[in-house]
């Protein structure tokens, strides 16, 4: 079966199944966007109409910029400056003179439209992306798409398709960030693409908006129209195209029981979080952004469990210095002191971010995380002087990303110790304690994962890519995504073996993959004796319930059967029974 797959109801409701890119469920009207056809003007200029067209050109790039401008303006303030930073790099692309002396010096010499010139270079621009082997490289493209439309269309005087009806659903072959933002001025109840990634800019300001966003629907466009209704299922990356008023329905009481209400999160944010039976459980939260670090205090977390410090390369591209990394941690740090502030070091490489141009053959499986870490010792040693600089209220810890083997453990924790000691010695810290954990996301880890708690002070089991590692699933790979299982029996045996090393080495051991925030999983980790768990922040109120709801006898029942199955779809079945 491909992950991609479309199976048609009773008529007319039809059901499309891809990929969750933003989590929720939107139920509402169609709006289908269709991107005007760029059209680019043909034909020789005269030297009359040279003149005449590089005008026109400085007059678009004018435009253009005044309207990427008021688009970070509210880009920043509905999620941020990390976030308005995508707009403000594509001004600089739209500014950058070496891009515009060669198109005015193509207009002049080839005689050709602006228009030409303009698609022309930004298009060579697209395929250099294009070339990258990183997925995040080639999501930009995008990003490059918006500003070639926004000024062939600036150069034509076109106007800008914002305006659409108040809560609609948007369908499109594909959205960049700019649409995102304009249209949720309108208050767009989700989105629906052909294309796009999970990790694209137009999907990260969905979840940050909390718009749910399937994508990866194939030709969506051709089957939906304007003003039908549809369901977006952003949790199971389902699309519903004519729902049957039952499938409303089901629909609206799984919408009402995954919003948790306001007054529920105030509620829950001030209790602590326990087990029916009463026994203590702790969860932090997952961030990427420091727009992110409200969200501890808002929805009652203990801290930050994972902050994927790797983020900080993604606005600029590059290594961010030490004075940036310091002040960044320390605004984290500070805004949640005394709870604990966990920083993984970058997990660069692999499909996150390349940091050279050499192209890799399987990037997953190649110079990634730790090993980039160990490589290259002027990226961990800035990033750790940064870090204990930053430990001025004793809440910071780090943790060492895609960790296989005890001596990159040892590596690593030899070039801290170094680093501390000359900060030592310049006085320039106050602290020098610092917790070290390793996640464990690579099957090797779990194999030596006694030998590792031993030498650390914590593990924190990452899912996300133990389960690519340990199923063979590349977990960005649409046509292999149903086998990307967690309640798959070699990854539940994993994750409780995991557990069982680290207490008996008395180590904390925490979960920050996502399955540490999925309903059915809850009651079969806390049977495994999971403590401590690391989940976004807006989850935090529904973890706490399905806690509340868990007694440690039935849940370690739950277990012990589910160590027993052998197949994935049994394990699954037991959980749906589990009554919580
Ligand atoms: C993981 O792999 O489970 C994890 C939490 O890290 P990331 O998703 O950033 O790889
Ligand atoms: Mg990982």
């Amino acid at each position: 079966m491909n992950a991609y797959t479309h199976y048609d109801l009773p008529e007319p409701e039809v059901a499309f199944q891809a990929l969750g890119a933003a989590k929720g469920i939107a139920i509402g009207k169609a709006y289908l966007f269709q991107r005007d056809k760029l059209v680019v003007e043909e034909g020789e200029l005269t030297d009359a109409q040279i003149e005449a067209e590089l005008i026109r050109l400085e007059t678009a790039i004018d435009r253009s910029e005044k309207e990427l401008n008021k688009i970070a303006t509210i880009t920043e303030q509905k999620v941020g400056a990390v976030y308005s930073q995508i707009f403000t790099a594509q001004i600089m692309i739209l500014r950058d003179d070496a891009l515009l002396s060669v198109v005015r010096k193509r207009i002049a010499q080839e005689r050709k439209h602006a228009s030409v010139v303009v698609s022309e270079e930004l298009s060579k621009h697209q395929q250099a992306l294009l070339a990258s082997n990183d997925a995040l490289f080639r999501e930009r493209v995008d990003d490059i798409q918006d500003l070639k439309e926004r000024i062939i269309r600036n150069l034509q005087s076109g106007q800008l398709v914002s305006r659409i009806a108040e809560n609609s659903i948007v369908v499109a072959s594909m959205l960049t960030p700019a649409d995102v933002i304009l249209f949720s001025r309108q208050n767009i109840l989700g989105c629906a693409t052909e294309g796009g990634g999970l990790t694209s800019h137009a999907a990260l300001i969905c979840q940050s908006l909390d718009i749910p966003m399937v994508i990866g629907l194939r030709q969506i466009t051709e089957r939906v129209q304007t003003g039908q209704t549809l369901i977006v299922d952003g949790y199971a990356g389902v699309v519903i195209l004519n729902p049957t008023p039952e499938t409303i329905s089901t629909y609206e009481r799984k919408q009402k029981r995954s919003t948790v209400s306001a007054t529920t999160i105030e509620k829950l944010a001030t209790t602590e979080t326990r087990t029916k039976c009463g026994k203590r459980i702790h969860v932090h939260s997952n961030i990427d952004f420091k727009e992110e670090i409200g969200g501890v205090a808002k929805y009652g977390s203990e801290g930050v469990g994972l902050y994927r410090s790797e983020n900080l390369f993604l606005a600029t591209g590059k290594q961010p210095s030490e004075a940036e990394q310091c002040d960044y941690y320390l605004h984290l740090a500070e805004a949640i002191a005394p709870k604990p502030l966990v920083i993984r070091l970058f997990d660069i490489g692999g499909d996150k971010l390349l940091l050279s141009s050499y192209k890799e053959a399987n990037p997953n499986l190649g110079w990634r995380g730790a090993r980039i870490l160990i490589d290259v010792p002027e990226i961990l040693e800035t990033q750790v002087r940064a870090i204990l600089r930053a430990n001025v209220h004793g809440n910071v810890k780090m943790m060492i990303p895609m960790i296989a083997s005890v001596e990159e453990v040892q590596a690593i924790q030899k070039s801290v110790a170094k680093v501390k000691a000359e900060l030592k010695k310049q006085k320039a810290i106050q602290n020098d304690e610092i917790e070290i954990g390793a996640m464990i996301e690579v099957p090797s880890a779990v194999v030596m994962a006694e030998e590792i708690a031993r030498i650390v002070d914590f593990v924190s089991i990452g899912t996300n890519d133990l389960i690519q590692y340990a199923l063979a699933v590349d977990r960005n790979n649409d046509i292999v995504q149903n086998l990307y299982n967690k309640f798959h029996p070699a990854i539940v045996r994993m994750v409780a073996s995991v557990i069982r090393a680290a207490k008996k080495h008395k180590r904390d051991v925490s979960m920050c993959g996502e399955m540490a925030s999925d309903k059915l999983a809850i009651p079969l980790l806390l049977g495994l004796g999971l403590e401590s768990f690391s989940v976004v922040s807006a989850s935090v109120p529904t973890f706490k319930k399905i806690v509340g709801c868990v007694s440690l006898d039935d849940a370690r029942e739950l277990a012990k059967v589910c160590l027993s199955l052998s197949t994935a779809a049994e394990i699954e079945q037991e959980l749906r029974r589990f009554k919580c």
